[in-house]
């Protein structure tokens, strides 16, 4: 099968591998579309912990179920699949408390040390797999994985419907959290970016109020809860300063792991500011698969280009320049 394989940090390849076969309680899929996020760019980049080069990336994934293990029930050839490309333990001491996403032996398809789904086939767990609802597309569903996540994030927020939210960032985790937010009953959606050409979608999707900088939305008492969703230091420190007292502050977005934020304690203190940090996915895809099906997301325009497989290189450098939303490689064509 064709499938893409980063060697080494830098060295991506398009080349031809043996078509994996499913172990007993495993399900071989033929990939139909896989997203590409900012993890991606941490792999060939070479600065992801715990990545095991050589690798055949993808991890945000749907397909056609192809073949089952020989011990498989759940699933049947041709059935509709999107994957959880985590695969936690079970053993240690974070799997034992039900915190699984804090693994010890923390491994993802296409991000740690199993192969992904920039290929033809990709071979996962049967827990893994959840049936697409009728009306979610294959072309569509690469998308649960990166909802998952934010569902997650939304799972370790207060949840109460009627408050005020900020969400720093308009990429796609920004625009599903503004999504989120909306759908979960917020008062109020405000989204910030410094790139002004992202605010149009995040309005057209989501928010009420958009702006390069958050002292454009005149909000003297602050927001209930405010997401960054850009990693960046300037974007968590001018965050921090604007979550209203007894509000939350969730750290969403992948900051570099060397990066140092300063905030004011006494202000956490008085103020009784939540800081919550949220990592992947903790039982919540199924929830994002139901999402979906509900609609919570607009996918035309979440998933902005799509490319054949051998040009995964090119989109690469297109997604690491920032073009478009979502970009989606194809390996097999969505139906
Ligand atoms: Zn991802
Ligand atoms: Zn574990």
């Amino acid at each position: 099968m064709r499938a893409i394989i980063v060697e080494a940090p830098g060295q991506i390849k398009s080349t031809t591998v043996d078509e994996p076969t499913p172990g007993p309680r495993e399900v071989l899929v033929a990939v139909s579309g896989a997203g590409i996020c900012g993890t991606d760019l941490h792999i060939i980049d070479g600065d992801l912990e715990g990545t095991v080069y050589p690798i055949v990336p993808g991890h945000e994934f749907a397909g056609t179920v192809a073949a089952v293990g020989s011990q498989v029930t759940e699933f049947a050839e041709g059935d509709r699949v999107a994957v959880d490309p985590n695969v936690f333990c079970g053993e240690c001491h974070y799997c034992k408390i039900g915190r699984g996403n804090l693994c010890e032996r923390y491994n993802a398809l296409g991000v740690i040390n199993s192969p992904g789904a920039a290929a033809e086939f990709c071979v996962a767990p049967v827990a893994n797999c959840f049936l697409l609802p009728e009306n979610v597309s294959l072309a569509d569903a690469p998308l649960i994985e990166p909802l998952s996540c934010a569902v997650h994030g939304f799972d370790l927020l207060p949840g109460r419907v009627g408050e005020h939210y900020l969400i720093y960032g308009a990429g796609t985790m920004g625009l599903m959290m503004a999504q989120l937010a909306r759908f979960s009953g917020a008062a109020s959606v405000s989204v910030v970016d410094l790139n002004a050409d992202r605010l149009g979608v995040a309005a057209d999707l989501a928010a009420d109020r958009t702006a390069t900088e958050a002292n454009a939305f005149d909000r003297p008492q602050g927001w209930e809860v405010v997401i960054d969703c850009t990693g960046a230091v300037p974007a968590i420190e001018d965050g921090l300063r604007r979550v209203r007292k007894g509000g939350t502050f969730q750290v969403f977005g992948v900051a570099p792991e060397a990066a140092a934020a300063s905030f004011s304690p006494f202000q956490v203190y008085k103020d009784e500011i939540h800081i919550v940090g949220s990592m992947a996915v903790l039982h919540s895809f199924g929830r994002a698969v139901e999402l979906m099906g509900r609609g919570v997301l607009d996918p035309a325009v979440m998933t902005s280009h799509r490319f054949g497989l051998d040009e995964y290189a090119d989109a690469i450098d297109r997604f690491r320049v920032g073009v478009g939303r979502k970009l989606q490689i194809t390996p097999g064509a969505p139906a």
